[in-house]
Formats: structure tokens, C-alpha cells, sequence
């Protein structure tokens, strides 16, 4: 053999991604390179099998949908999926990653078919940490740090596609902020810290009550807001009457004595006068001033355009 073949073999064989030839039926014709077996199963024994015979019918699904757009846009395409070893069968799973892997795929055309059919080369890259890490950095950007509930910047992303199907679709949405009363002499009798440990666990029983859709985050402070998509005026009032009774009953233990808290909730549907978020939120934080003057511990909500206010058996 030559010298130059010789380092085209070297070279080859030390491809750190493994490199995968794949026909538009999903046939493995060859597997190149990705022989560290920190971030890559053996796969050789794929060769000759089908993606059909080796995975999941979605995942194989998935793969050939992808190929046959590659071949059919005849360009270099980038994609990203979750392949774990055991999703794989004959897959050695005793050596290689474990757990489930992300994967960043380049998929290009060959330019030639192999006995016939078109091909591509596709090859796949180990991102899982960076995947993971992304995920870990999208959660602190939405989180609050305190409470663990999301934060402001996360509610009001909530709260702009809510009303945005609210107007697009009519969907009922209804917003709510809750104020926590003399918070102050909270801190002032029995410190910053419990009154933080307050916080917390406010915020963790009110998380336990809601419904799936619903997006409880903290707005500042001591204030919270939920964002209720589907829900009509009736409804969220029976909700923030429920949850200004459960804050009432809760009890938290300081070194002192047991303390008690009562929240003020402001609550608003969006209408049709609404212009965007900004709107309903005004709505909202007026009714929570209302509820402030009217002596706290109470709901107060904004006057349906209708002019008539819902019948209120809560
Ligand atoms: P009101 O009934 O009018 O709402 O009275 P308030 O005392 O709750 O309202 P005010 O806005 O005067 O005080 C809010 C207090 O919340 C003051 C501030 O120190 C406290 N606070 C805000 N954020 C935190 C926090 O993260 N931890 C603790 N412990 N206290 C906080
Ligand atoms: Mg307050
Ligand atoms: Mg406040």
C-alpha cells in the first residue's frame, strides 16, 4: 500500500464521531471511526442491517424521515436527537456511555448511489453534556432562586403565548397576583431568614395546588402571580378565594411561636380592550390595590365588560 492510502486508513479509522453510510431505506452500509469508548457504543455489528431491524419503530421512523429530506433537499443537514445504547439492539452496552445520550447528526448526501440507492453520509456527535447544560442554564434563567418557582421573566413569557392564543383562539385566561399583608413586621419580628423560609413554603404549597396548565411564579418580592390559561372569571375567583384560605390556615414555625400570614389577590380576565400583557396586568395590579384598601386578607377582581359581575357562590 502506499504511504497516502496508508494515512487515509489512519486517518479513517481514528474519525473521532463515528461515521455512519446510510441508504434512503435505512440500510447501514458502513461505520467509520468513534472508537472511544468514553462517548461512543460499539457499533459495527449495525453494518447490513436496517434501521427498522435495530431500532424502535419511531426512532427508525425518525431516521429515515430525516435521510429522505437530506437526499431530497440534496444539502448538509443538522439535527439533534436522544439515542439511548439500550434503544439499540445488539448494541454492547457493557462498554460506552450510559445512561441517554444527546446526539448532534451532520447528514450531507453522497453524491453516488450505492447498489442503486441514494445515500447519505451521517455523521454523529456526543453533545450530550452541552444538552445537558443547556438545560440546566435554560432552568436557572426561569427559575427563582429562592422559592424554586419561576421567575418573572418566565411567568411573563407564560403570560405574552397565553394571551396570545387568548387572541388569536378567544381561549379564557385569567391572571392573578397575590401580595403577601404586612410582610414587613414578618422580617421585623422574626427575621429575614423566616421570613424567607415563608416564601418558600408559600410558594411550594400554592405550587401544589394547581392544575397542569398553570403557571405560579414569584413577580418580586413578596408577590406572586399565577397565570391561569382556560379558566373564566368564576372559576379563578373560586380559585383565589381557596388559595387566600389555605394561606390563612398555614402555619409556620419560627423559634418564637408559630406565625401566620394572609395574602391580598388582585385578579383579572383578559377582555378584548386589551391591547397586550401590559393591559391585563395593569387590570390585575389595580384589583390587588383594591384588596389592599379594602383591609387585605381578600379578592378583588376586575369588573367584567359586560358590566355585570359573575354570580358568586364560592
Ligand atoms: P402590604 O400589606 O401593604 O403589602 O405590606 P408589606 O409590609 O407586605 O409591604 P411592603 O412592600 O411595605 O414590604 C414588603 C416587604 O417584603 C419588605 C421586604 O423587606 C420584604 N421582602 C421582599 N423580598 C424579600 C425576600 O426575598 N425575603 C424576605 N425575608 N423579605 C423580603
Ligand atoms: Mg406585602
Ligand atoms: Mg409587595
Amino acid at each position: 500500500m502506499s504511504d497516502a492510502q496508508d494515512l487515509l486508513l489512519d486517518m479513517i479509522a481514528a474519525l473521532p464521531d463515528p461515521v455512519f453510510v446510510l441508504t434512503e431505506s435505512g440500510r447501514y452500509v458502513a461505520l467509520l471511526g468513534g472508537h472511544d469508548r468514553q462517548y461512543y457504543h460499539d457499533g459495527s455489528h449495525l453494518v447490513d442491517f436496517t434501521l427498522n431491524d435495530v431500532l424502535p419503530a419511531e426512532k427508525a421512523d425518525w431516521f429515515l424521515q430525516e435521510i429522505r429530506t437530506t437526499i431530497h433537499q440534496n444539502r448538509l443537514r443538522i439535527v439533534e436527537y436522544s439515542l439511548a445504547g439500550r434503544d439499540v439492539s445488539g448494541l454492547p452496552t457493557d462498554t460506552g456511555p450510559r445512561g441517554d445520550l444527546w446526539f448532534e447528526g451532520r447528514v450531507q448526501p453522497l453524491a453516488n448511489p450505492i447498489n442503486g440507492e441514494r445515500a447519505v453520509v451521517w455523521v454523529a456527535s456526543n453533545i450530550t453534556e452541552r444538552h445537558d447544560l443547556q438545560g440546566q442554564l435554560q432552568t436557572l434563567s426561569e427559575t427563582d432562586e429562592l422559592t424554586g418557582v419561576y421567575n418573572r421573566r418566565k411567568l411573563l413569557a407564560e403570560l405574552e403565548q397565553n394571551f396570545a392564543k387568548f387572541q388569536r383562539y378567544h381561549t379564557p385566561l385569567a391572571l392573578l397576583i397575590f401580595d403577601i399583608d404586612y410582610f414587613k413586621l414578618i422580617n421585623d419580628q422574626h427575621g429575614h431568614l423566616f421570613g424567607d423560609q415563608v416564601l418558600r413554603d408559600l410558594a411550594q404549597q400554592c405550587q401544589s395546588q394547581l392544575r397542569e396548565p398553570d403557571t405560579l411564579g414569584r413577580f418580586g418580592g413578596e408577590e406572586f402571580a399565577l397565570v391561569l390559561p382556560n379558566t373564566e372569571l368564576k372559576q379563578a375567583l373560586q380559585l383565589a378565594e381557596r388559595l387566600r384560605l389555605d394561606c390563612e390556615q398555614m402555619r409556620f414555625a419560627s423559634t418564637t411561636n408559630n406565625a401566620a400570614i394572609t395574602i391580598s389577590i388582585g385578579l383579572s380576565v383578559a377582555t378584548k380592550t386589551d391591547r397586550d400583557i401590559t393591559d391585563l396586568l395593569r387590570h390585575t395590579d389595580d384589583a390587588l390595590y383594591r384588596a389592599k384598601h379594602a383591609g387585605r386578607n381578600c379578592v378583588k377582581y376586575r369588573t367584567p365588560d359586560t358590566g355585570s359581575p359573575p354570580s358568586m357562590d364560592l
